[in-house]
């Protein structure tokens, strides 16, 4: 018997370790490597575990406390009112268990009045604010201790500095709020984008994107990144105490507070788990990630009544959806060069059901991915298909693991070419260097140079790209103009009629708008929007190729790392002789002179474009913005002199509206130019 305790004893040990090891990864270093949905797991195996030895419970088991000690990075600070985490209903029928241990505190009453709110994926902070003022704004942290980031949530326009007293009889002499710190879906696509080209390291879903971008040293990144609140509860002291809390949020809204409009006050459970139901499917309209439902008493003296566990409160869980991740096995592990010679793994897996499609490929990022995750061919891999398009590893089941696995050794040279990888410092993309000396970077480049926002080549796809390159007809995109009929002819399957039509395509590509010219190029963090800037700003490939960094830095819309590899792409030799020879077959490297008919209406005007455009393509509206004088710029800043929105605008619009630059509706920009 002593020894079964004992064995109960070391497993409650293991677990809690395995509990805090994931607990310091997701709430300090915003770097999780298991699903949700497997942390719960882990934590419910705990809680009913403890539930049998009650005697074991230690203070320190992750049950008994909320999150994780705050990081020593920001000055702690302690707060007035404790701050909670949330009990989880996984089903509908624990959902029910909730209500029926909450009803039973009221024998009198029937039912009860409840509210739901969505469970927003995101960093829980608190917000003080003395005679209006914010005075304060913290994390969670384990609910008795948070980490001062005041500074930081300043930044977020969304949080009133100043409370709103117009539509209330007084502004509480203190007030404490609660709210939900996240990152919305686009901006989170666009921010792991912008960190995939600049070669940094992703963020793992929106959550840890908006913990770590509020978590940081510096106010400056916080205030770029595009973070946003609800407010989820509030605390007031003074005389003003609403009964209930949908009242309390009806009054924070009045203070100025975003609430989520997206709640409603249920009479009873079965109202309740028809608005999970809604919800459940819905979700995926919204842009920003939600994981439940809470469900909180109504009425503020029950919810007194009622209490608080350790860690939670027992007026209020939280219904969490279904998991949106799959496990199955990791067949291989590929590692592609891409055509900017970045190498990145791909992996390869058991193909498995995931959100209505079958899934076989997963995204893996880099290296350092592969290290963090420490996954292996044979593991049992769980797979996410959330905000993201391309599906990815999100952890490993290491319970699952075969004990004679090994660990991923990453190649140091490339799968196609074997030239050794490179590594910038500060950065975790590999590359392969041999820029016209590998397979598989031609490959990817030729594709690139064909494309319709590059050269646009019609008729020339990867199949013919690749007997291009593996006949040896091709080695670098010059080398396009030079083919002739006779070398496309001995091609696959090839007939003179196909073979002129190349001919004249790659012959017609010849004279291109400088912007198509320069994306072709294929230089590293120089992609369309880019390639539309820097020729709207140089009026020759040779201007550009003169440029300094300096020079390049200074144009709005070019960073320092665009500006650097600009330099070191023209100082290469192989890209010096590719340009001798687009030169020689004639192929145009500056921008066609259009002879100056109009006036030069936008000069010294700088425009961004966001959204689609109905009576024109992107290209045209730039052309025409260039043509009349203006300059194109790929970010909104203060000196940002119109931004014009057409549909389905991007985060762009939203910078423009907090900036207070001049927004253009297609209209009033057909109207300006014409
Ligand atoms: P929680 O996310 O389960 O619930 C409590 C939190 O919900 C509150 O602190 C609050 O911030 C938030 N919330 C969002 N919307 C709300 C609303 N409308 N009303 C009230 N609260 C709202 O809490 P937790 O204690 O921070 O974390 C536990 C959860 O975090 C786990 O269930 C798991 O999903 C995740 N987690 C994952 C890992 C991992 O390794 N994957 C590790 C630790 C925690």
């Amino acid at each position: 018997m002593k020894s079964t305790i004992t064995e109960i004893n070391e497993n409650l040990l293991k677990l809690r370790d395995k509990i805090n090891h994931h607990n310091y990864l997701y709430y300090l270093k915003d770097a999780p490597v298991i699903p949700d949905s497997e942390y719960d797991r882990l934590f419910n195996e705990l809680k009913e575990l403890e539930a049998l030895y009650p005697e074991l419970i230690t203070p320190d088991s992750p049950t008994q406390r909320v999150g994780e000690l705050p990081s020593e990075k920001f000055e702690q600070v302690a707060h007035k009112y404790r701050l909670f985490s949330l009990d989880n209903a996984n089903s509908k029928e624990e959902l029910s268990d909730w209500y029926n241990r909450a009803l039973k505190f009221f024998p009198n009453d029937k039912d009860i009045e409840l509210f739901c709110e969505l469970k927003i994926d995101g960093l829980a902070i608190s917000l003080s604010y003395e005679n209006g003022f914010l005075t304060r704004g913290a994390t969670r942290g384990d609910g008795k201790t948070g980490e001062n980031i005041t500074t930081n949530l300043k930044t977020i326009k969304s949080i009133p500095l100043k409370l709103y007293s117009g539509e209330v009889d007084k502004i509480p002499e203190f007030l404490e709020v609660r709210g939900e710190i996240f990152m919305p879906i686009s901006s989170f696509e666009k921010l792991n984008e912008k960190r995939r080209k600049l070669g940094e390291m992703e963020f793992a879903n929106p959550r840890n994107a908006g913990s770590g971008s509020v978590r940081q040293l510096d106010p400056k990144i916080t205030s770029d990144r595009d973070l946003d609140i609800f407010i989820y509860a509030g605390i007031i002291e003074g005389n003003h105490s609403p009964a209930t809390h949908k009242d309390t949020l009806e009054f924070l809204r009045n203070l100025g507070f975003k609430i989520n409009p997206a709640s409603k006050l249920c009479r009873n459970i079965d109202e309740v788990a028809e608005f999970c139901d809604i919800w459940k499917n819905k979700r995926f309209e919204l842009g920003y990630a939600t994981d439940g439902v809470v469900i909180k008493v109504n009425d503020i003296n029950k919810q007194d009544e009622l209490g608080f566990t350790s860690r939670a409160p027992r007026w209020a869980v939280a219904y969490k959806f279904p998991p949106e991740e799959a496990l199955t096995t990791l067949r291989a592990i590929a590692i592609n060069t891409g055509r900017t010679g970045a190498v990145t793994p791909v992996a390869i897996l058991e193909p498995v059901k995931l959100a209505g499609t079958t899934v076989a490929r997963a995204s893996l990022h880099n290296a350092d991915e592969i290290q963090r995750l420490d996954v292996r061919i044979g593991d049992k891999v769980w797979v996410k298909k959330a905000a993201e398009i391309i599906p990815k590893i999100i952890g490993v089941d290491i319970s699952q693991r075969n004990p004679d696995s090994e660990q991923f050794i990453y190649p140091q040279t490339c799968p196609s070419c074997g030239a050794y990888l490179e590594r910038k410092e500060g950065e975790v993309i590999t590359y392969c260097p041999n820029l016209t000396g590998c397979m598989a970077q031609l490959q990817g480049w030729l594709e690139y140079w064909v494309s319709r926002t590059a050269m646009d080549i019609d008729g020339v796809g990867s199949s013919l790209v690749a007997q291009f390159v593996e006949k040896g007809l091709v080695k670098d995109p010059a080398d396009l103009y030079g083919l002739t009929i006779e070398d496309i002819l001995t091609l696959d399957r090839m007939a003179e009629k196909s073979a002129n039509n190349i001919i004249n395509a790659i012959q017609s590509s010849k004279i291109r708008p400088l912007a198509g010219l320069i994306n072709a190029l294929g230089i590293k963090y120089v992609g369309r929007e880019t390639a539309e800037i820097l020729s709207s700003n140089f009026s020759s490939i040779e201007d550009l190729k003169l440029a300094s960094c300096e020079q390049l830095s200074s144009i709005e819309g070019i960073g320092e790392k665009s500006a650097q590899s600009i330099v070191s792409y023209f100082q290469n030799q192989k890209v010096i002789s590719m340009l001798e020879k687009l030169k020689n077959y004639g192929v145009k490297l500056e921008e066609e002179k259009h002879e100056i008919l109009e006036e030069q209406t936008l000069t010294g005007k700088t425009f961004v474009l966001t959204g689609t455009l109905t009576s024109m393509d992107r290209n045209k509206a730039t052309d025409i913005i260039k043509r009349l004088g203006g300059k194109l710029s790929g970010s909104v800043s203060e000196r940002t002199s119109y931004v014009v929105v057409g549909e389905n605008p991007g985060s762009k619009y939203e910078k423009a509206l907090k900036l207070n630059v001049t927004i253009l509706s297609e209209e009033d920009f057909v109207k300006m130019i014409y």
